[in-house]
């Protein structure tokens, strides 16, 4: 089944008719695509564990319509959560809450928590509705991809796994949620998202950031289980550049043409301002840096883009984006599998 924009309610209908029933629907967000089951049958939990190729150890979030939905599947509220809620959602902002004992651990990835959110999409909100008003929705990608932005991303990786995929176009944040945990005695970010700390501590006061997100020492492992992963990851072996404007592009170029010399196919990423200084390769931009939002919106397309390009290296420069709380970086580093060099000095 296929739905474009503004899809009406008999689909609607169908769609949660298959949730119900134990199916997989993929449906758009304002972050990135979801795959959709329901959240209170194991069932369908393992499908999706399944469909997507993911670790079992990785739990999913579970998307609600309406905030009154919340009590009944976690067993205690933190004051925090319905401030939270007021002010983000429906958002892009995942809230880690004590589990209630109708959510199946097999959601959670055996954990005591659970991972909710209030996604701000009327496709979304419709579906859950239609679904029975608990879906369970990683992103809609094949385990280690980019994350989908488009229906037609969804379709190259789970076509022919899932039962229906919802078309609402391109999605408008392009990353993913910033998930909190609220079960520690001060607040943490697990996920670096548009909701940035600032937002947040505006809000509730004192707010954390993940020390597993940002150490560079591999014993500090990240809370979410799904950070520790490489991820969001074309096929290419890829390089983030960092430094002073001029060193970073020379030393693309420089990287660029020692692969080309060995015959190796090169990709450059790069933004508006940057496009012009790399003479070789596939020069890839995803918007200017005058605007982080735009950036968050290309960059898991220009991620897949490689792939399709069938590209052997990416040289990346490395993005800036306080805006969304750093989460480009974020992802971008976990695509790189961390691999940051210095550029040369004059
Ligand atoms: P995705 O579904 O692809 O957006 O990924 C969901 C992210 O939320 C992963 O990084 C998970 O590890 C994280 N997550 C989900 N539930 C929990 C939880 N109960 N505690 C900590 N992290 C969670
Ligand atoms: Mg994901």
């Amino acid at each position: 089944m296929d739905m474009t924009e503004g899809c009406d309610e008999a689909l609607m209908a169908q769609a949660g008719e298959i949730l119900r029933r134990g199916g997989l629907v993929a449906f758009p967000t304002e972050t990135v695509y979801g795959l959709g089951g329901n959240a209170l049958d194991p069932e369908a939990s393992a499908k999706i564990y399944s469909a997507k190729g993911r670790p079992s150890d990785n739990p999913l979030i579970v998307h609600i319509a309406s905030f009154d939905a919340l009590p009944a599947i976690v067993s205690s509220m933190p004051a925090e959560a319905e401030k939270l809620a007021k002010a983000f959602w429906p958002g892009p902002l995942t809230m880690i809450l004590p589990r209630g004992e109708r959510v199946p651990l097999e959601t959670t990835g055996g954990l005591d928590t659970v991972a909710v959110r209030m996604p701000d999409n009327d496709l979304a909100l419709a579906l859950i509705r239609a679904g029975g008003g608990y879906v369970a929705g990683p992103s809609a990608n094949t385990s280690g991809r980019p994350s989908p932005t488009k229906a037609s991303h969804v379709m190259e990786d789970l076509g022919g796994k899932i039962d229906a995929v919802i078309d609402g176009g391109s999605t408008g944040i392009g990353v993913e949620s910033t998930i909190v945990d609220l079960t520690e005695d001060v607040p943490v970010v697990l996920r670096p998202g548009y909701i940035n700390m600032e937002m947040l501590r505006k809000v509730i006061g004192e707010v954390r950031m993940d020390k597993g997100l940002t150490s560079d020492d591999p014993s500090v492992r990240p809370k979410a289980p799904g950070m520790k992963y490489r991820h969001y990851a074309p096929k290419a072996d890829m390089v983030i550049v960092e430094g002073k404007r001029e060193n970073v592009i020379r030393t693309i170029n420089r990287l660029a043409a020692e692969d080309i010399r060995r015959g190796r196919r090169v990709a450059v990423l790069t933004t508006d301002e940057g496009a012009g200084a790399y003479p070789m390769g596939l020069v890839v931009s995803v918007g200017t840096r005058k605007d982080e939002i735009t950036i968050a919106r290309h960059l898991y397309d220009s991620l897949r883009y490689f792939d399709k390009a069938g590209v052997d290296s990416v040289y990346s420069e490395a993005f800036d984006t306080p805006q969304v709380g750093g989460a480009v970086m974020n992802r971008l580093l976990k695509a790189a599998g961390h691999r940051v060099i210095m550029a040369d000095e004059e």
